[in-house]
């Protein structure tokens, strides 16, 4: 069985997938990892990520693998643990450049797709439902309001001890969201069966149990 959760960033995936895959006793992958970890390559190695061309030319160094330790997603770009790396702001925007373009997603879908294929998964990211995996069982569309999402995201930054500005955070979140929306391949949009869900004004808690409710649902069916 296979759980699709897509949404802009910001909206909690992540963390909500994670706890949902623990309680199920699935296998949970974070597609925008894989996003972030190709937009790291190019960053590292000064590659312009508006040049398409460029990107396309140097797609082929790059190897992604994932593993899993304690339960927690680790991934590898062409050996070493970036798991770490990944997580900053400006690696996200890359992210929502490089996820732009044709070349980059082949690549990543086709990873998707084959960890999927083997075991239960729980996979978030923003085409998931729509063309990762349109056979789901269980497809959740998760936003929430662009202020609350802003705030999260500034929370999370903050305790980990990283200087942040919450305007900026915000203006960040709303041009991802353009980006993802907006781009020709495969754009961030609520699948057709996906139930949707705004986690504004839920806890964490509610909606990861809402999630196994639903769950529950379809396996009694
Ligand atoms: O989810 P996260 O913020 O880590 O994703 C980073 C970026 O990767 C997103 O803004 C989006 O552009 C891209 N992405 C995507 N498709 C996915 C997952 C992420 O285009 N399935």
């Amino acid at each position: 069985m296979n759980i699709a959760i897509d949404g802009p960033a910001g909206a909690g995936k992540s963390t909500i997938a994670k706890l949902a895959a623990k309680k199920l006793s699935f296998v949970y992958i974070d597609t925008g990892a894989m996003y972030r970890t190709m937009a790291y390559y190019f960053l590292k190695h000064g590659i312009d990520t508006k040049e398409e061309q460029a990107v396309a030319e140097h797609c082929g160094e790059i190897g992604i693998r994932i593993a899993y330790e304690d339960g927690d997603q680790q991934i590898f770009l062409n050996g070493e643990n970036v798991s770490k790396e990944i997580r900053g702001e400006e690696v996200g925007n890359q992210a929502s450049v490089v996820a732009a373009y044709g070349v980059v997603r082949e690549k990543l879908v086709a990873l998707q797709r084959q960890m999927a294929a083997s075991t239960d998964v729980v996979m978030d990211g923003r085409d998931i439902g729509t063309v990762v995996l349109p056979d789901a069982e269980l497809k959740i569309y998760l936003t929430a309001g662009s202020a609350v999402r802003a705030e999260r995201r500034y929370r999370e930054l903050q305790e980990k001890g990283v200087d942040c500005d919450l305007k900026k955070i915000e203006e960040d979140i709303i041009l991802r969201d353009q980006q993802d929306m907006n781009r020709e391949i495969s754009p961030l949009k609520q699948a057709e069966d996906a139930v949707y869900l705004d986690s504004s004004d839920m806890t964490i808690d509610e909606v990861v149990q809402k999630i196994i409710t639903l769950t529950e649902g379809k396996r009694s069916v």
